[in-house]
C-alpha cells in the first residue's frame, strides 16, 4: 500500500501566490509532505498532510454551512434527506 492514490486528485487549498482557495493537483508526496500545483496560477506549494487535512474540514464545513443558507433561504417546504 502506497501514497500513489492521492497521486492525480485535487484538494482545496489557498495559494500563497493568488491568494485563491482553488482546488490544486496532488503532483506528488513524500512522507507527510504533499507537492500541489495550484489550478489558478500553476505555483507548486509544498504541504504537510495534516496542514491539508485541516484545510479540507475547514472548507467542508464552510460549504455546508453555505449550502445549508440557501437551502434555508430556497425552500419553504421541507424536503427529508
Ligand atoms: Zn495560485
Amino acid at each position: 500500500m502506497g501514497y500513489d492514490q492521492n497521486l492525480g486528485k485535487t484538494k482545496i487549498y489557498s495559494c500563497p501566490i493568488c491568494q485563491a482557495d482553488t482546488p490544486h493537483l496532488i503532483k506528488g508526496q513524500k512522507g507527510e509532505t504533499f507537492a500541489l500545483l495550484c489550478g489558478n496560477c500553476g505555483t507548486g506549494s509544498l504541504v504537510q498532510s495534516d496542514e491539508l487535512s485541516l484545510y479540507q474540514l475547514h472548507w467542508e464545513e464552510e460549504l455546508r454551512q453555505i449550502l445549508g443558507s440557501l437551502e434555508q433561504g430556497l425552500d419553504d417546504e421541507r424536503h427529508p434527506d
